[in-house]
């Protein structure tokens, strides 16, 4: 290459880095950072692949599963963005920008590849790369086991999807590890399927590039994660903390108003906790609240918000249409099941609850939920306690 195009390159290179770099800095956001890195590698300013796939092994630790991917399911498509792109003049910096307006835009690929998975243990190198054609798989877990890049122009790589029955192809594609403290997090795919353009092995260390400044965008979005989990979820119990509580409740009450819903919450307290306390000590007092507030997580539905409101005292909000039948249900059900359970050191029965329900209108003052809970958890003290109580006006 003659030097003066030789400059050129490495200067669009390294405009290239700084764009996403600078993106990548901006945002702690994981979804967000995954689009900044595949707008990057398949825009025409950047690294001009067709379409872009992003393995991670995130939520399942240890299993490769696609996180997100760029790129338009046909050739008329893909002119279509182009043409879209250029007509907009739409630049790098620019189409960074436009993650908020991406999201909720369905994605091809994503769609395409929800049953793949490469286990990061099991994956080992291909004997050959030369072949016919490639199971994705395979390729992936190449890429994985030799932690190295590799392109391959002119042979196919096909996912077979056994629930549908459907392939997908991958021509003229590159695989890029992504490493998280030394040991492969994921894997950048990328391809030109619709123009067929060769893959130079150069184009590789852009690629590379890009998995680098991946890796630390995800190290630092991985932090942001737990840092945010810590500050919402109560230490001792494993449950939603007290702030978290209030700030759910908040949201939920909007959300209540504009669906002119009734928000139903049920206060537990444990029985005697006191004196469970001063017999056998705050060691079992605390394995007592840690078993409580698991029992509780465990039998509510997903949707329903268990969080430690302090001490010994729980809540739980139980969200979308509730009727007062079904949230004694609820309050009864969890009562006997605690009734029924071995705590600790405590043969079943020995450790009950008392529980509180109160119910408030969307067109009500918020601040009477609690109350009403309240006052209801003080009639079940008064009755006796383990037993659950509706608030009555
Ligand atoms: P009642 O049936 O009326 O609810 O009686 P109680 O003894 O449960 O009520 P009280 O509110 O007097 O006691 C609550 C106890 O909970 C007092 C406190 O020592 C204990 N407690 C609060 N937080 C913790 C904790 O984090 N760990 C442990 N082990 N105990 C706690
Ligand atoms: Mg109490
Ligand atoms: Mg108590």
């Amino acid at each position: 290459m003659p030097e003066d195009s030789t400059n050129k390159s490495l200067l669009k290179e390294l405009t290239f880095q700084l764009a996403v770099t600078r993106a990548m800095l901006k945002t702690v956001e994981l979804d967000q950072i995954l689009y900044i890195i595949l707008s990057g590698i398949t825009h025409g300013d950047g690294l001009n692949f067709n379409r872009a796939v992003l393995f991670l092994a995130w939520d399942r630790r240890n299993e490769l599963r696609v996180s997100r991917s760029a790129g338009p399911s046909s050739g008329e498509e893909a002119h279509r963005i182009w043409e879209g792109i250029k007509a907009e003049r739409l630049n790098l910096e620019s189409l960074f920008d436009r993650y908020t307006a991406s999201l909720g835009t369905p994605q091809y690929l994503t769609s395409r590849l929800v049953g793949f998975s490469v286990k990061l243990d099991d994956a080992k190198p291909l004997d050959s790369l030369e072949a016919m054609h490639f199971e994705l798989q395979d390729i992936i877990s190449h890429c994985v086991a030799t932690r190295q890049p590799l392109c391959i122009n002119g042979i196919e790589a096909n996912y077979h999807d056994w629930m549908t029955g459907e392939f997908l192809t991958f021509k003229n594609f590159a695989c890029v590890p992504i490493f998280l403290k030394g040991e492969v997090f994921g894997v950048i795919l990328t391809d030109n399927i619709f123009n067929s353009r060769i893959i130079h092995p150069d184009e590789l260390r852009g690629l590379s590039g890009v998995a680098n400044l991946a890796s630390i965008a995800l190290e630092r979005a991985m932090l942001y994660r737990k840092l945010k989990e810590m500050a919402q979820v109560d230490g001792l119990t494993g449950v939603f903390n007290r702030r978290y509580y209030e700030k759910y409740l908040h949201d939920e009450f909007i959300r209540s108003k504009r669906l002119q819903r009734t928000i139903a919450m049920i206060i537990f307290d444990i029985d005697f906790f006191k004196s469970c306390n001063d017999t056998y000590g705050h060691e079992c007092g605390d394995h007592v609240l840690r078993q409580f507030a698991q029992l509780l997580k465990n039998n509510t539905r997903e949707e329903d918000m268990v969080a430690r409101y302090g001490g010994e005292e729980f809540v739980i909000l139980l969200t979308g249409e509730t009727s007062q039948k079904d949230a004694l249900n609820v309050g009864e059900k969890l009562r006997s099941l605690v009734e029924k359970t071995a705590f600790d050191t405590f043969a079943p029965g020995k450790i009950t609850v008392s529980a509180g329900i109160g119910f408030v209108d969307p067109d009500e003052d918020f601040e009477q939920l609690f109350k009403r809970a309240d006052q209801a958890l003080y009639e079940a003290k008064r009755n006796g306690r383990n037993c659950v109580k509706l608030y009555q006006p």
